[in-house]
């Protein structure tokens, strides 16, 4: 028995969402599948329940040290098994707010594993389900390294955060080594540092956040890191992985030195992979590249004329990143040209601002130096640190730096990175006036509120024609 839809969508996460919502709106039908929870990463075991423990483990941290002389530290006692289940309280409303109560007519689910069985069919636990239109919407998974002995032992992934299902963490460890140095790795090693989790990091390259990003800024997280008794170790390359008694004994070469860690848990945070190798794709013909990002176009459809896909599971492909408003954006848009019968519109990777939300926060948006220079940019860039800022002096936080990239000759601002408080804000000025193409003086010119951390842009721009040191309160 088979039933029919306009657009039968593999996955229903925000990305399938949002193509499911386009589609009743354009009076299609569309039916999605799900093999583990509705909603799928973002809201069950990624954004909401990390930004949730990381703020609670920010006002742990803030108490016991207070920026201000005057306050006296105060311990905050902590009952993680009660955080993990105010966690899930979360998960579960915005679960049923934003996903679940969506589901109407034209929307429906599939719970099941699923696979192709034709380029137009499906298959759901025995069920067929037939597709005019195709959107593959798998998302991602973690990406576990080649590691001997790392099979064979009980480790945590980011799917610790979940709720319902049997990864979850719900006891805080005393101590934990988490292989990886990148954005999940830094968010939930700093937030288990706070609640008292002896952390070690060990991050193959020469530093944090070692890949993509600005030098200065994993550096500067690193300071920041060390200070709060996060031990950073770089240039860990991990050889092997063992127990002892029921404890993971990590072996790594450290900068050519032999080295031992010991931890009562072993988190595995080397990346994310796209979710395109569980789904029979061979038989819809759809092309995959050597990482299994699914292969699209401008306008995110496959090799396959009548089979889209969008979000993580398309990972880098034009220069997409795997986060959650990307996927909801190119969802709706995938579904759009699958189903409108308009101009195809094209995704536009232009301008991606991204947040990693340690404390403080790291905002970044456009190219780094070293991506202009490769462009082929005559670069200026320049970095001053957050104790330039005014507010940041005020409020006692003058922890960070600021990044600007423009190109040398036009003056057009490339590229911004912020390690600072309230980065994540800020990064939307930089965001919009990289949309449209803003110059270096846009950012001196437009008047700033003072004082506030936005006022880093105003500044770093400045520092472009003079020493920002020697400014008198705003002026420029
Ligand atoms: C710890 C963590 C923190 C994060 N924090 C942020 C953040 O702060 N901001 C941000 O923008 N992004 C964040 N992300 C990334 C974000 O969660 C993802 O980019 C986003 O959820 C991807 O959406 P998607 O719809 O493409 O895929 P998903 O949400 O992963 O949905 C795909 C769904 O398809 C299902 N599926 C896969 N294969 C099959 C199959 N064969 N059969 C049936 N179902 C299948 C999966 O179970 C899943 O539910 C975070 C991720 C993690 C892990």
């Amino acid at each position: 028995m088979s039933q029919r839809f306009d657009l039968v969508i593999l996955g229903s996460g925000s990305t399938a969402f949002a193509a499911a919502l386009r589609a009743a709106e354009l009076g299609k039908t569309a039916m999605m599948t799900e093999a583990r929870i509705v909603g799928g990463t973002c809201v069950n075991r990624g954004c909401l329940p990390s930004k949730n423990l990381i703020e609670a483990a920010r006002i742990v941290y803030e108490s016991a040290h207070p920026r201000y002389p005057g306050l006296a530290p105060a311990r905050v006692g902590i009952d993680f098994r009660t955080l993990a289940q105010q966690k899930d309280e979360i998960i579960h409303g915005y679960r049923q707010k934003k996903y679940e109560s969506l589901l109407s007519g034209r929307i429906s689910i599939e719970k099941g594993h699923v696979r192709f069985a034709d380029p137009h069919t499906v298959e759901v636990d025995g069920k067929q389900l037939v597709g005019e239109k195709v959107l593959i919407a798998t998302g991602s998974r973690p990406s576990i390294p080649e590691v001997e002995g790392l099979s064979d032992l009980p480790y945590i992934t980011s799917d610790l955060l979940t709720a319902d299902e049997r990864a979850e963490l719900i006891d805080l460890p005393e101590s934990i080594l988490i292989i990886g140095g990148g954005y999940i790795a830094l968010e939930l090693g700093q937030m288990f540092r706070r609640f008292g989790s002896q952390v070690t990091i060990l991050e193959r390259g020469e530093q944090l956040l070692s890949r993509g990003y600005e030098p200065e800024v994993g550096r500067e997280i690193e300071k920041i890191f060390e200070s709060e008794g996060v031990h950073v170790v770089t240039r860990a390359n991990v050889k092997r992985v063992g127990q002892e008694n029921g404890r993971p004994v990590v072996r790594a070469s450290v900068g050519g030195r032999e080295c031992e860690f010991r931890a009562e848990k072993l988190f595995v945070a080397t990346g994310r992979r796209p979710n395109s190798d569980q789904i029979a794709i061979e038989r819809a013909g759809v092309e995959t590249n050597n990482g299994g990002e699914v292969i699209v176009d401008e306008t995110l459809r496959t090799n396959v004329p009548h089979i889209f896909a969008a979000g993580d599971v398309i990972g880098h492909q034009n220069k997409s990143q795997m986060a959650t408003p990307v996927g909801s954006h190119d969802g709706g848009i995938a579904a759009g040209n699958a189903l409108s019968g308009d101009e195809p519109r094209r995704i536009d990777h232009r301008v991606i601002p991204r947040v990693i939300f340690t404390d403080p926060q790291v905002g970044i948006v456009g190219l780094t130096e070293e991506q202009a220079i490769a462009e082929g940019h005559p670069c200026w860039c320049n970095t001053v640190p957050m104790s330039l800022v005014p507010r940041a002096g005020a409020i006692r936080d003058t922890r960070g730096i600021i990044k600007m990239v423009a190109d040398h000759k036009t003056e057009e601002v490339l590229g911004v990175s912020m390690v600072g408080s309230n980065a994540g804000e800020v990064i939307h000025e930089a965001a919009m006036a990289l949309r449209f193409r803003a110059k270096v003086r846009d950012f001196i010119d437009l008047l700033h509120v003072y004082p506030t951390m936005a006022e880093a842009l105003k500044i770093i721009a400045i520092s472009r024609f003079k020493d920002p040191a020697k400014l008198s309160c705003c002026a420029e």
